[in-house]
């Protein structure tokens, strides 16, 4: 049984400076995130930062439906991807390239990240791109809210083999009529003094307890995540249907089967050449119209 410290997200503020905060730490995420596939340890730092971004910000956003944070570059890190879905279900991946030499390549070569939310009902879709700069996702990420929301934000993220974790800290837009002038450098200044295994060993409320004793902070509700994948064989039948009936029969002509599996949580769906037919005929009794 997960225990109930693990996988929490505490939203926090310091209601005298305008000022909020989050800390999240993933112990049972990052670890189905991990037993889907092994990455060399620098992609797999990149992607456990990633994940426990993703966690964050998906909290600062309010949504219904996913919010995509994903990397693409021409360096031996070619993409990554971590989706939240509002709810608190979490899924991560990262591509490398497999070539022998990609230990000479650098992990980001024109890298860019683009933070992506897709609302279901209205649907609706909202894309914010920056570049990778100094390959750190962290500064990436204050760059995107600087443009994005024009509210000044830091992040401290990292990971190891056993979990992930982050803070997070913001201005409210009444920052600039607060009294405290020096409020944001000095809870940035104290937030800078965690050191990156006491963010991932230590319980988050002993840690904001450690690193903001003298300010006033309130604790607003936390969030339980845990890792969850939106792939289905519903799902999977529609992109079939969206690959095109021949396109589908030439796979089938090399296997007995059309075998597809999701990167994100190894979930495999098969179909046959019967179930092949069913997906194009119209007269399908089960699931979606092809027409529609
Ligand atoms: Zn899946």
């Amino acid at each position: 049984m997960p225990q109930p410290s693990h996988d929490i997200l505490q939203r926090f503020m310091f209601p005298e400076l305008a000022c909020r905060g989050e800390i999240v730490r993933l112990t049972h995420t990052w670890e189905a995130v991990l037993a889907r596939a092994s990455y060399p340890a620098a992609v797999q730092s990149i992607l456990g930062e990633a994940l426990a971004a993703t966690a964050l910000l998906s909290a600062t956003i309010k949504f219904d439906g996913s919010l995509s944070l994903q990397i693409n570059g021409k360096g031996s890190l070619r993409m990554l991807l971590c989706q939240a879905r509002s709810g608190g279900g979490l899924r991560g991946l990262a591509r490398v390239e497999k070539d022998l030499h990609a230990q000479e390549q650098p992990l980001f070569a024109q890298a860019r990240l683009a933070i992506t939310i897709e609302t279901g009902s209205p649907a609706e879709r909202y894309q914010g791109v920056v570049d990778m700069a100094d390959a750190q996702v962290s500064h990436a990420l204050e760059t995107y809210f600087e443009r994005s929301e024009q509210l000044a934000t830091r992040l401290w993220l990292t990971a190891d083999d056993e979990q992930c974790a982050g803070i997070l800290l913001q201005r409210l837009p009444d920052y600039a009529s607060q009294d405290d002038t020096d409020a944001w450098r000095r809870l940035c200044m104290l937030t800078d003094t965690i050191k990156a295994d006491e963010l991932i060993r230590l319980p988050g409320l002993q840690i904001l307890r450690r690193l903001y004793n003298q300010e006033t902070v309130q604790l607003l509700d936390s969030q339980h995540i845990q890792f969850g994948c939106t792939c289905s064989r519903e799902r999977t039948a529609a992109m079939l249907i969206g690959l095109g009936e021949d396109e589908v029969q030439s796979i089938l002509q090399d296997e007995s089967e059309v075998d597809v599996r999701c990167e994100f949580c190894n979930a495999q769906y098969r179909f046959d050449a019967s179930a092949v037919r069913a997906l194009f005929s119209p007269a399908r009794t089960s699931g979606r119209s092809p027409k529609g």
